[in-house]
């Protein structure tokens, strides 16, 4: 079942997610009501907040292609099978420098610059309950950061420069307003 993609303004986006200490079935219904919501909005990648949960979960599925060459594109096919389920996940270590363009299924038709890690080591339980460890890179270790900052309540737009964050605050306050007034 699609969910309802939670948007910026909302309290719960700020909220910090939830440690899962066991994969339950209510949680198996999460994750896929969250695969099918992310498919049918087109995203990317989706966190629990952002269809009002707060388990520490998120979904990340990049398609094929996504990558900017493919070397990385080929190491990451070769660290994770997609979608990308992880529960609890925890940046482990990061290393080097990306910039790239960044948009968020809670924030529709705003986009800007932010700067990312390379290459992000990261911990997670997977959906069979497993403690697992992968290195990945590029836009996908963009996806991963991404997440994992929802679930701290941290959103993309706190990365921003200030100059790229000037671009769009009108925008930003507009759509807030809308939805709660929380910034
Ligand atoms: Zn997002």
């Amino acid at each position: 079942m699609a969910l309802s993609v939670v948007k910026y303004g909302s309290e719960v986006l700020r909220k910090k997610a939830q440690f899962v200490p066991v994969v339950t079935d209510e949680m198996l219904q999460l994750v896929k009501d969250m695969l099918v919501t992310m498919h049918s909005t087109k995203g990317v990648g989706l966190a629990a907040q952002q269809v009002g949960r707060l388990e520490s979960v998120c979904v990340i599925e990049i398609p094929e292609g996504c990558e900017d060459d493919d070397e990385t594109e080929e190491f990451n096919a070769s660290a994770v099978e997609m979608p990308l389920v992880m529960f609890n996940p925890k940046i482990i270590s990061t290393s080097g420098e990306q910039d790239g363009k960044e948009g968020c299924l809670s924030f529709p038709s705003i986009g800007g610059e932010v700067t990312r890690p390379y290459e992000v080591v990261v911990q997670f339980m997977d959906i069979s309950g497993a403690v697992r460890m992968i290195t990945v890179r590029g836009f996908l270790a963009r996806a991963v950061m991404h997440e994992t900052d929802h679930l701290q309540g941290v959103l993309y737009i706190d990365h921003m420069s200030e100059e790229g964050r000037k671009k769009v605050e009108n925008k930003l306050l507009k759509l807030a307003k809308k939805n709660g007034g929380v910034l």
